[in-house]
């Protein structure tokens, strides 16, 4: 597999095969009979990182080490050949892999594949940018000897501006690879009417950031099998305590765990993670078959987009507690998008948990807080929608700089998924680049503030906000119409 068809195996590398093949097979054998029976907080603490393991092989250390080591020693030639063949389990040289992104792999990997009943696997990434990148490079390949091999794919134009970007200018300007965009993802007829023979793969974002885009991911993962797709599913905002695309049919998830994975704001990273035997019509059956190893051995051994052992290990603390974070953000966001729906110097509110949102009854049919109903508070399902929103400001984008300037508490940054709050003006900031169509295309308006709420108590978050829209107020008194600055 891997490329080590020309590998010749010497009987001192087959030692090393078989002594692996048996420590794989535990390895299968402890996530199918213990791992995958644990719900889904004991995976977020544990991940495959086990007692036994730490014993024997990290001198005890109850927290994964931290393997700042560039590369791996081996014990002789064919030790060696074999690793370097990808023939026995290996992390070589960190640029193709290494223990403590090994653990992290293996935490996403898990978290996102909780209750799906077949296999998942992770290939870490630098960035979620990266993550992007690396989960559609693959479907991207000629297929033909014929270098003007028209090919394109078709995403939801409500997405991450990086995103936008990535599949706007690198793809379509610089490489004449065609990205439709969806403008309403919930109309089955726009995503089937865009494919065609040439199409690779079906992307989108749910929730999208900023302006909360959602879809029936059971649907759209059905039209990409229909037409032998694959569908590729951004989940950064709702997290996998929240929403698990590859439960409902999608085939790859690409996480940036920057955002909600590492709430403590220390750095960027991100994941592909993907469902064992994937659905594609390109003609690669080691791909297919394990899409997240694929990458991770092949083309990120070439691109080199890894991720940091460090981070990698500052990440999985943070996930070590994502249910209850995800529960307690999602709720203190609800009390905000409540408080500003009801302002009067708002024009409008986007958060799915809101009743009156158009896509509110979608979004409840597929985000749930993962194990409400073990957990002693719930005792059943509930809904949760994550700490994600956006409001728009009355009186246009001067008014809603004004607003924005005035928040106090809030931090004014273009970040999010941080135990802080964090508050953005896409226009100016995150979809800035994409100029004015692509903004129109993306559903992103001038007065649009972002907001993403923190873990701070909900009512200073809100009097905070309060403050800073009655900041327009003052100018009604003074006998000038609202919003004219
Ligand atoms: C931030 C973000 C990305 C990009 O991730 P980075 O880690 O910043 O590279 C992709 N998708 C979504 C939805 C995001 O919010």
């Amino acid at each position: 597999m891997f490329g080590s068809e020309n590998v010749h195996v010497t009987p001192g590398m087959q030692q090393y095969i078989d002594r692996n093949t048996e420590y794989l097979q535990r390895r299968a054998q402890y996530i199918r009979d213990v791992v995958k029976k644990w719900k889904f907080d004991t995976i977020a603490v544990h991940g495959l990182y086990s007692v036994q393991e730490a014993i024997e092989d990290y001198q005890g250390a109850i927290i994964e080490p931290v393997f700042m080591s560039s590369s791996q020693a081996y014990r002789d030639s064919d030790e060696m050949a074999a690793a370097l063949g990808y023939l026995i389990p290996t992390w070589c040289y960190s640029r193709i892999a290494n223990p403590s992104t090994y653990y992290y792999e293996w935490m996403l990997a898990l978290l996102e594949g909780y209750g799906f009943d077949g296999e998942t696997g992770c290939c870490s990434t630098s960035s979620g940018m990266a993550a992007i990148s690396a989960a559609v490079q693959p479907f991207l390949v000629h297929r033909t000897h014929n270098r003007h091999e028209p090919r394109n794919f078709v995403a939801t134009a409500q997405c991450y501006g990086g995103t936008f970007q990535q599949f706007n200018v690198r793809l379509r300007e610089e490489r004449d690879i065609e990205c439709r965009w969806v403008e309403d993802p919930t109309d089955l007829d726009q995503w089937a009417s865009k494919i065609d023979a040439n199409t690779r793969f079906l992307y989108g974002e749910l929730p999208s950031n900023p302006q909360q885009g959602f879809f029936d991911i059971r649907a759209v993962a059905d039209l990409a099998h229909a037409h032998n797709l694959p569908l590729i599913c951004d989940t950064t905002v709702a997290t996998p305590a929240l929403l698990r695309p590859i439960c409902h049919g999608a085939d790859i998830v690409v996480q940036s765990a920057t955002k909600s994975l590492t709430t403590s704001g220390f750095g960027v990273c991100g994941a592909v993670i993907a469902r064992r035997d994937i659905v594609s019509n390109i003609d690669n059956a080691d791909m297919k078959a394990d899409f997240a190893l694929y990458i991770k051995y092949l083309p990120n051994r070439d691109y080199g987009p890894n991720l940091h052992p460090l981070q990698a290990i500052l990440t999985m603390n943070d996930m070590r507690t994502l249910r209850s974070k995800m529960d307690l953000l999602s709720r203190n966001t609800m009390q905000v998008a409540e408080f500003l729906s009801r302002h009067p110097q708002v024009e409008s509110v986007q958060y799915l948990g809101l009743p009156n949102h158009p896509l509110h009854e979608l979004a409840s049919r597929y985000m749930w807080l993962v194990d409400a109903e073990y957990d002693d508070l719930y005792r059943k399902p509930v809904n949760r929608y994550g700490h994600l929103m956006s409001f728009c400001v009355k009186g246009g984008h001067e008014a809603t700089r004004k607003v924005f300037d005035g928040l106090q508490r809030i931090w004014r940054a273009t970040d999010l998924g941080r135990i802080k709050s964090v508050a953005t003006i896409p226009s100016i900031s995150t979809h800035q680049q994409q100029g004015e169509e692509g903004r129109r295309l993306a559903h992103v308006s001038d007065n649009m503030i972002r907001l993403c709420v923190g873990g701070e108590h909900p009512d200073d978050i809100i009097a905070d906000l309060d403050q800073a829209l009655n900041r327009l107020r003052t100018r009604v008194a003074v006998g000038r119409p609202a919003g004219v600055a």
